[in-house]
């Protein structure tokens, strides 16, 4: 019945239309290489703001974006909008890079997979659409660093705010207790949406409750700019489906779309690569596509190609510690020793909390046992999408569309037990006891088995969620550096995780604190145990459970306790064992590896206005220029980059 359905479905839609692309020219006023969260944005900006001005919009991978019709077949980008549906657009290379990472020093010498996105979009379509702006104290310290008040927690700010369109509206009137958003925090006609879940998880208002228990404050707005509490996340959801900067400013149709969009002064080209800037003495004045192809600048070339492949790019054009140039034969064109340096980036562990029993809802394990069920879920949910209201609907809204958000603080007393807070600086620790920056975030949402993969013994009837702890304020550094002149390798990419001794203090008082609040008399009445799942390798998410701890299953089901396969949480030092062994893993979130700087900052490679230093006619726009490590989800910054740096552009005019 399903299937026929299915058909009937696929039979009504209409076809998909292929891209237009106008006929290119040689030479651009502007060339924005990458179409990523910040370039795809800073295209729209800059082509909508003066017509007479040409933008070519270069990009490494495919055309992302959804041209009508719901048949897989026909048009296969329009499932990547299904929020849901995260899990397969991070697991396929066609839109992820899927780069590996040096092996982690601190981390046993683990190799880990990090995801990138490729496409229109960028990354913004394979993340998983947090719409979390931070701390208004971060941004301070962004615009003290870069000497610039336009990224401030007042003129950032209101900025974000232009830019975004939140809408509070559709949140079950029984979880209204749990979210009251002020809207003076929020703006309502920008082009990027974000929203609050229509259709919650089972489990978030338990999970709040217990963080409420174990102390955590609540926020009734997760997005107020002082970001400590536990709260509903708002997420960049419209209409039920995925926003990215191609679905909001690259689109044919604005918000819905239908293909790539037609602007005769914005040409946008996919599957083309962009191997080296071409200067003229000290200036930029075009770039070189795989092939040799040279389009020609008149104006600006904008690098937005994000924190791995900008400072690639930039080496690769000459642009970089000199010495490091001249091993490889690369024509030193600017020597700037922080290209590539300064890397910041949160960490991540995952655990899974393991519900008492299955809670009967579809999105619980049953249903990823099921793919029949999940691709009629899918179809629903593309019916909906593309009928007349537009909004994507079902169960796959649910996953993906759905989390709470928890901001935590240590107290001072708990911070003086520790003696890697003993050896940090005077300033540091003032720093980090701002009753505001918090010290860890906890992201709540559903459990994801994919189907035909393996669920530990004795846990089948039990049903999954999923934590993220995010770690804040990283110390640790890490760098981008070139292995090669050749522009098809990767760069080697070392995080240098756990490499300052206070994040590896955080990281285990992470865990400790994530226990806790599942040890609430909230949450223990309905969850059994804590499996402690680790870094993923390759890809995260889509691999079997490597856990089967039965006994311990076992064991907490008999004494009603919590189980926490094998981990003694009472002993830091095992925690610390299992963090560095197993658990600490990729934070996603790289930024700063062309850090932005006031004038005589040692540090900076580009200024507040994203221009490179010591060249002309070429700037840097994307997460890579940010020069603190943000307590939000960064994609928000990747916006403000670009759209600050447009201004700035436009300025120069
Ligand atoms: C799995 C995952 C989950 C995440 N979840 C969230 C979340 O929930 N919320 C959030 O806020 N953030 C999240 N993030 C992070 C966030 O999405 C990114 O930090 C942000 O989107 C980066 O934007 P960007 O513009 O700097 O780079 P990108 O969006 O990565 O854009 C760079 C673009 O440049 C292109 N490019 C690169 N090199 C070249 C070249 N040589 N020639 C032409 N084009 C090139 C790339 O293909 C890409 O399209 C997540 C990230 C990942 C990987």
């Amino acid at each position: 019945m399903k299937n026929l359905l299915f058909l009937l479905l696929c039979t009504i839609s209409g076809i998909a239309a292929g891209p237009d692309l106008p006929h290119l020219r040689e030479d651009y006023d502007y060339i924005i290489i990458g179409a990523g969260t910040a370039g795809g944005y800073l295209a729209h900006r800059l082509s909508t703001a003066d017509s007479k001005k040409s933008v070519l919009l270069l990009e490494t991978g495919p055309n992302t974006l959804s041209s009508g019709g719901i048949n897989e077949m026909e048009n296969p980008n329009l499932f990547s909008l299904v929020p849901g549906n995260f899990v397969e657009n991070v697991a396929q290379s066609r839109t992820n890079y899927l780069y590996t990472i040096a092996p982690q020093a601190e981390l046993e010498n683990r190799v880990l997979t990090y995801h990138r996105g490729k496409g229109l979009g960028g990354t913004s379509t394979i993340n998983y659409m947090a719409w979390v702006k931070g701390y208004k104290g971060d941004y301070d310290e962004w615009a003290h660093i870069a000497d610039d008040a336009e990224f401030s927690g007042t003129e950032g700010w209101e900025r974000i705010k232009q830019l975004e369109s939140f809408d509070p509206t559709g949140l079950p009137a029984s979880y209204s207790r749990y979210a009251v958003p002020d809207l003076s925090n929020h703006g309502n006609s920008g082009t990027i949406h974000n929203s609050l879940p229509k259709n919650p998880i089972p489990g978030l208002a338990t999970f709040i409750d217990g963080c409420i228990e174990a102390g955590i404050p609540k926020s009734l707005d997760i997005n107020s700019g002082k970001n400590i509490g536990v709260g509903i996340a708002q997420m960049a959801i419209f209409k039920g489906a995925r926003v990215s900067s191609a679905t909001q400013c690259l689109n044919s149709e604005g918000d819905l779309g239908a293909g790539l969009r037609k602007q005769s002064n914005l040409h946008i080209k996919v599957e083309t690569k962009v191997e080296r800037v071409i200067f003229e003495g000290l200036k930029a004045v075009g770039v070189q596509v795989v092939g040799g192809r040279i389009y020609r600048a008149k104006r600006e070339v904008i690098i937005s190609a994000g924190f791995i492949d900008s400072p690639k790019l930039l080496l690769l054009s000459g642009i970089g510690p000199k010495e490091d140039l001249e091993i490889l034969n690369i024509k030193v064109v600017s020597d700037s020793p922080n290209v590539g340096k300064n890397m910041l980036d949160h960490s991540t562990i995952l655990l899974d909390p393991i519900f008492k029993q299955d809670l009967q809802v579809p999105t619980s394990n049953s249903f990823w046992q099921e793919p029949d069920h999940v691709l009629w879920e899918k179809y629903k949910w593309a019916h909906s999408y593309n009928s007349g209201a537009g909004e994507g609907m079902g169960e796959m809204t649910r996953f993906g569309g759905s989390s709470a958000i928890a901001f935590i603080k240590f107290t001072p007393e708990e911070r003086e037990q520790w003696p890697e807070w003993e050896a940090l600086t005077t300033e540091e620790r003032a720093r980090f006891l701002d009753p505001d920056r918090p010290d860890t975030e906890i992201f709540y949402f559903l459990g994801y088995r994919p189907p035909g993969k393996v669920i530990p013994m004795g846990s089948e009837q039990n049903s999954y969620a999923r934590l993220f702890l995010l770690q804040q304020n990283n110390l640790s550094r890490g760098s981008i550096s070139l292995k090669s002149a050749d522009p098809a390798e990767q760069p080697l990419i070392d995080p240098r995780y756990f490499s300052h001794p206070y994040d590896v203090r955080i990281a285990v008082e992470a865990v400790k604190a994530a226990v806790k609040i599942f040890k609430t008399k909230a949450l223990s009445a309905c969850f059994v145990g804590m499996e402690f799942v680790g870094a993923t390798e390759d890809p995260p998410f889509i691999r079997d459970c490597p856990e089967r701890e039965e006994k311990n299953h076992e064991k907490g089901k008999l004494t009603g306790g919590f189980y926490t396969n094998g981990i003694d949480l009472t002993d830091d030092a095992e925690i610390e064992k299992w963090l560095r062994k197993k658990g600490l893993g990729q934070g996603y979130h790289g930024m700063g590896t062309c850090r932005m700087g006031a004038a005589g900052d040692p540090l900076r490679v580009v200024d507040s206005g994203g221009r490179v230093v010591g060249v002309e006619g070429l700037r840097v726009a994307d997460t890579s220029v940010i020069p603190v490590v943000m307590n939000n989800h960064p994609q928000v910054s990747a916006y403000l980059v670009a759209d600050v740096i447009a201004d700035s552009i436009l300025r120069d005019v």
